[in-house]
């Protein structure tokens, strides 16, 4: 049985390709000799890997970073799976059969990971080495063990703990990944992430991979003027109401109408990722016109004061103030969360 197609939705994220583009070009060329990757972990933080994956390629990114197995396939859509790469490695026998029989290239993190990866036939791999994040990683004094040793390593790579502030961290790490680099045979080096980049050319060696400044984020100043907004969700009014002194508008009741208003019910809530910290603080913007919203935020729908859109009707599209390092002061979420809250009925 073929099913009808669904009717146009009341909700989209729109991705502005040519700004996503243009930040991972602004971002190779911060990264100097260095190349830039690109992190499309979480679905590329939300935004879409169909989305998203096209135009990093076509902008001329040749190196992906998913963190799940389960994301790989997904990417090697649109890229060759040896341009992909699996931050979290192989757990598993069969984890490391899947690298094999997809192509992709897992990021070895542990002694256990260089087992079962040369215990499946090794190859090509990447390696991850601990400079203080104690998360994943191997530590500088395991790099010596002959299973490492007989890796054969593409990219030795670190990941920065507190690059988005001024921390004397940021140069013991680099250090570290210097002197593990006198540890272990490899091809290249990498150790920036989108704050990283923006910490100089010390710290870019040979791959940069950034991720949330591809999206739009701005984890340091020296990156804003170089980054553009690339995701906008929208959301269109599907009811306007009028209001009279005392009527109150939500669950809770938590706004009370201080006098006759118009307001409009609008198709996005918290399952949509829009959530209910925005209750209160929030507004929607119809052409550069601020539309505040009023009581809480339900699961599917907002409810917005109208006062200064008098001409607004059911079907009118309004946008979300979504540039993330404004939106981030604005509500307890970081940019990253902002990004990857984002609902799946948004895409
Ligand atoms: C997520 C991730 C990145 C990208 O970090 P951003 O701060 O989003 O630029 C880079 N490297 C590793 C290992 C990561 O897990």
């Amino acid at each position: 049985m073929t099913l009808p197609d669904p009717p146009e939705p009341t909700l989209r994220l729109k991705i502005d390709d040519a700004a996503l583009a243009g930040n991972w070009q602004s971002l190779d060329r911060l990264s100097g000799t260095a190349a830039a990757g690109a992190a499309v972990k979480a679905d590329c933080y939300g935004l879409g890997v169909d989305a998203c994956v096209p135009v990093l390629r076509d902008a001329g990114c040749r190196q992906f970073f998913v963190a799940h197995w389960s994301e790989v396939a997904c990417v090697a859509r649109h890229v060759p799976g040896d341009q992909i790469a699996v931050l979290h490695g192989p757990l598993t026998a069969a984890d490391a059969a899947f690298a094999r029989a997809i192509g992709a290239v897992p990021v070895i993190n542990s002694l256990h990971q260089a087992q079962v990866w040369q215990g499946s036939g090794g190859g090509w791999c990447h390696l991850m080495v601990d400079t203080g994040m104690n998360r994943l990683g191997m530590h500088l004094s395991e790099l010596s063990d002959p299973v490492v040793q007989a890796l054969t390593i593409d990219t030795l790579m670190s990941h920065l703990a507190s690059a988005d502030e001024d921390s004397p961290l940021n140069a013991q790490q680099l250090g570290d990944l210097r002197a593990a680099a006198l540890l272990i045979p490899h091809r290249r080096m990498s150790l920036a992430n989108s704050a990283g980049i923006a910490l100089g050319p010390d710290y870019a060696f040979d791959l940069t991979r950034p991720g949330l400044a591809l999206y739009g984020g701005v984890p340091r100043a020296g990156l804003a003027e170089h980054i553009r907004q690339v995701a906008i969700p929208e959301a269109a009014i599907i009811q306007c109401r009028s209001l009279s002194q005392g009527d109150t508008v939500g669950y809770n009741a938590t706004f009370t109408a201080p006098g006759p208003m118009r307001v409009g019910t609008v198709s996005l809530g918290y399952a949509d990722g829009y959530l209910r910290s925005w209750g209160g603080v929030g507004s929607l913007v119809h052409n550069g016109r601020r539309l505040p919203l009023i009581g809480r935020v339900s699961m599917d729908m907002v409810v917005v004061d109208l006062a200064h859109a008098p001409d607004l009707h059911e079907g009118d599209w309004l946008e979300v103030p979504y540039s993330l390092a404004h939106a981030a002061q604005q509500s307890p979420l970081s940019q990253y969360e902002l990004l990857t809250v984002l609902g799946q009925r948004l895409k």
